[in-house]
């Protein structure tokens, strides 16, 4: 029985691990969930799994939580990363939305243990420095985004990707597809966050608006998979069959395909290569049309930047996020126009020379640096 932690276990992400959890209870157990401040689902999971731990980050909403019986609640993040190292785990998926993520995913990759990676800004901000706080753990990186799940169902078990020519990373368009940007300008917050074919979190559903999170992809893969951003082409595929394509020296293509649906990647980043049986939608390959356009023309600057932040390997990659976040921030509360966030992103990029980043505490200081001069940006506009 593998021994499940999921940080942010009250989100989106968390709440697929839980129903591939529920499909294999054979084999699976959770073991504890963190969360921000949402007690109603930590207690509804308390109740439904009655796991060992409990962290919540918020101190208020901690002192509310009715525990059970064999419930520990955990005081704070020393605490919490304590127990990543102890027998009581064997697999921490990293699910917590945004830069939060990134202290306590580089403590799960200190411990030596599985991984399952889905907060792909802490890959973005801590790049290097993720990947060899892995390689020096001897801790084991799985992919969950679905892109890069795929990619990794793509290479050889080996990972290696020393016959790779191209990797193409496909996009939905989300909910703007087929729209200029100057097409955006009165786009109101429920139209940037009802995606067409996924239902996720805020946040990375208003990055799918604006195809900011392709970006961020971008980036995480050329980290996960230690390529060069040149391999990566980033091209429309509207219906979300194909999650990414792999093209080899020979010129095969190889792909992953499935029904959009967050479990199949869970699935497979969970399964040590014997796959798990989850209850799927099944592809009816007698109706399916796929179609792949070229990513859109107006928002290739966007990802011009991206493609710099990490060819450079700097601090530009922190910047590049956290404009973005205070972006998508302040469009949630309606102190922005949906295009405004890409001037926040290129007016925060445009700041400063960048440095090279060695550290937990150095990305700390760069992303409140990069928020600081972003809101300044932002009162400019407003
Ligand atoms: P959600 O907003 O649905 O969930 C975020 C989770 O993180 C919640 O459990 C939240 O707790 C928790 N959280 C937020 N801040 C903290 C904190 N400071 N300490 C502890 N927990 C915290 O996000 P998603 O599940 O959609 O996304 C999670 C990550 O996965 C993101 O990085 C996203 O880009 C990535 N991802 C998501 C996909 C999806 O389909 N949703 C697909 C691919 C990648 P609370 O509920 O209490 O606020
Ligand atoms: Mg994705």
């Amino acid at each position: 029985m593998k021994k499940i932690f999921i940080l942010g276990g009250t989100g989106s992400i968390g709440e697929n691990v839980l129903s591939v959890i529920d499909s294999n209870v054979d084999k699976f157990e959770l073991i504890g969930i963190s969360a921000k401040d949402n007690t109603n689902k930590v207690q509804e999971i308390i109740h439904k799994y009655n796991p060992k731990y409990i962290y919540v980050d918020n101190a208020t909403a901690r002192k509310n939580i009715q525990k059970q019986e064999n419930t520990k609640i955990i005081e704070d993040d020393e605490e919490l990363f304590d127990i990543f190292h102890s027998n009581d785990i064997d697999i921490i998926v990293s699910a917590i939305s945004g830069f939060s993520g990134i202290r306590s995913t580089i403590a799960a990759a200190k411990s030596g243990k599985k991984i399952l990676l889905a907060n792909k800004e802490s890959v973005v901000v801590g790049g290097s420095l993720l990947m060899e706080t892995v390689r020096k753990n001897n801790s084991e990186l799985i992919p969950v985004d679905s892109e890069h799940n795929a990619i990794f169902q793509c290479l050889p078990e080996t990972g290696s990707t020393k016959n790779v020519n191209k990797i193409i990373i496909t996009a939905s368009g989300g909910p703007f597809y087929g729209k200029n940007i100057s097409e955006l300008n009165n786009v109101g917050i429920q139209d940037a966050l009802s995606h067409p074919n996924w239902k996720m979190g805020k946040k990375i559903s208003i990055d799918s608006a604006t195809l900011v999170n392709k970006c961020l992809e971008l980036i995480e893969a050329c980290y996960l998979f230690g390529m060069k951003e040149s391999f990566f082409e980033l091209v429309i595929h509207p219906e979300s069959i194909i999650h990414s394509i792999v093209t080899y020296s020979d010129g095969s293509s190889i792909c992953q395909m499935s029904n959009p649906d967050m479990r199949v990647p869970i699935a497979n980043a969970l399964s040590d290569n014997d796959r798990l049986s989850i209850p799927f939608n099944p592809l009816d390959f007698n109706n399916l049309k796929l179609s792949f356009e070229s990513f859109p023309n107006d928002r290739i600057e966007i990802v011009q930047l991206a493609r710099e932040a990490v060819r450079e390997e700097n601090s530009k990659a922190i910047f590049f996020n956290a404009a973005n976040e205070v972006a998508v921030d302040n469009f949630l509360k309606n102190k922005i126009s949906f295009n405004q966030i890409y001037e926040v992103i290129l007016r925060t990029f445009d700041t400063k020379d960048m440095s090279k980043v060695n550290s937990l505490e150095e990305i700390f200081e760069i992303d409140k640096e990069a928020r600081n001069i972003s809101n300044m940006v932002i009162k400019s506009l407003t």
